[in-house]
């Protein structure tokens, strides 16, 4: 299932202005569409609240 975002979210937005791939969609919280993520673990990394898990 690869990277997931949870309800820690606060909508910071960190996640989705770092990822290479523009995978990440505004919203609360915000989502990552798995056909576009590639994996890279960068939003994670950014994410202030560690809301960004690897399901994997
Ligand atoms: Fe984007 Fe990388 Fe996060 Fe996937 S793991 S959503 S490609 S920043």
């Amino acid at each position: 299932m690869g990277y997931k975002i949870t309800d820690k979210c606060i909508g910071c937005g960190s996640c989705a202005a770092q990822c290479p791939m523009g995978a990440i969609t505004e919203g609360t919280p915000y989502i990552i569409d798995h056909e576009k993520c590639i994996g890279c673990g960068s939003c994670a990394a950014q994410c202030p609240m560690q809301a960004i898990i690897n399901e994997d």
